[in-house]
């Protein structure tokens, strides 16, 4: 993927913080037009609205559908700005470039479905080329925090001839009662930046925190990660909205939100940088080296139990283990979760190597 394209025309890239908003749904013209010209003011030059709505349950608002369409295009006559909706199989995606929407998204839901995702791309292979190039394509991750079938739709999209190419990370589902709407779980994003560097990626922490307090934090969080860019949720009513009406913020807010991030800047790394970082390097390769030592004796402890046939695993003894170092961890400053996880992956490795020696 080295022919990728700038995600948006000059002028949008560049600016700090790159910001996508508007409303979850587009409701009504007034709506639309009213939001789009505060945000305008505000400085947002990509304006978002969703058209058709995937929704949980039936019964709820899904979207106005392709009356909407006009709407947006007369919230870019009216304020300049390039217009983004979400499409989720080829009706959509015609219906809303004939009706000169500048940037598509597929949703997490639509990217958790490959036959969604090649049914668009089909139709966006079947354009001329210049209309495809013109077309920027943001791509959402799936639901479930599946990095594989995120990359997967991606390339699907990239396959099909586009080269305006980002994605968007706005959590993953999850069961259960938590702070966040769908917890971020930041090392897919960080993952995905890894895997594929030349995709923009923006952070959409509406959906990630599902309510307005979130909204600032999870931002900030975002750009001192290095995020490309924002989508946040925006309605000139946000208590009125027909739908996600906890987590939209007025246009005010956002502007007061977008003054006070702090963008982190790019600047040479500094001698105590470099300083610190060889620390960090020096105590990794320890780590890595007593990870093996562990693990060498853990394949001794397994000998020993094949010898004396007994089990693997000694539920007591984790339990006992579990705590004691998660308590020395907390005295160390260490968060009991992180000990907890760290202990738990590698007691399941250490578990993996005796089960195969023992079934040797
Ligand atoms: C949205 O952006 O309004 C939306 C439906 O998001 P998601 O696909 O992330 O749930
Ligand atoms: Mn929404």
């Amino acid at each position: 993927m080295n022919d990728i394209l700038p995600l948006f025309p000059a002028g949008i890239m560049e600016h700090k913080p790159l910001v996508m908003a508007g409303p979850c749904s587009a409701e009504s013209e007034q709506q639309v037009l009213d939001t789009a010209r505060a945000l305008s003011r505000a400085g947002v030059r990509i304006f978002r609205a969703g058209v058709w709505k995937p929704r949980t349950k039936p019964g709820g608002f899904e979207g106005i559908g392709t009356p909407a369409l006009e709407w947006l295009a007369k919230a870019k006559e009216a304020t300049g700005m390039l217009t983004a909706t979400e499409v989720a199989n080829e009706r959509h995606t015609r219906e809303a470039i004939e009706s000169g929407i500048d940037v598509l998204w597929l949703g997490a839901r639509t990217s958790a479905n490959p036959f969604a995702v090649q049914e668009i791309a089909d139709y966006l292979a079947s354009l001329p080329q210049q209309k495809r190039d013109s077309i920027a394509v943001l791509v959402k991750n799936p639901v479930n925090p599946d990095l594989e079938l995120w990359l997967g739709a991606i390339e699907r999209i990239y396959n099909a001839g586009v080269r305006r190419l980002g994605a968007i990370h706005r959590g993953f589902s999850s069961y259960g009662k938590h702070i966040y709407r769908n917890p971020p779980k930041w090392r897919i994003p960080i993952e995905f930046k890894r895997r594929m560097p030349q995709i923009p990626l923006i952070c959409d922490p509406s959906h990630i925190g599902g309510c307005r307090e979130l909204i600032a934090p999870l931002s900030q969080q975002a750009m001192d990660m290095n995020f490309d860019g924002l989508i946040i949720e925006t309605h000139c009513n946000p208590d009125a909205a027909l739908s996600d009406k906890a987590q939209q913020i007025t246009p005010d807010v956002l502007a007061y939100m977008l003054e006070t991030i702090v963008i982190p800047t790019q600047t040479n790394t500094t001698e105590s940088l470099g300083l610190l970082r060889q620390q960090i390097d020096r105590i990794d390769d320890e780590l890595i080296e007593l990870l093996a030592k562990r693990m060498r004796v853990a394949r001794d402890i397994g000998r020993f139990k094949k010898e004396h046939r007994m089990s693997v695993v000694q539920p007591g003894r984790y339990n006992d283990l579990m705590q004691r170092r998660v308590d020395t961890g907390v005295k160390l400053e260490l968060d009991a979760e992180f000990v907890k996880a760290i202990l738990g992956t590698i007691h399941e490795e250490s578990v993996r190597q005796q089960v195969e020696i023992c079934s040797k």
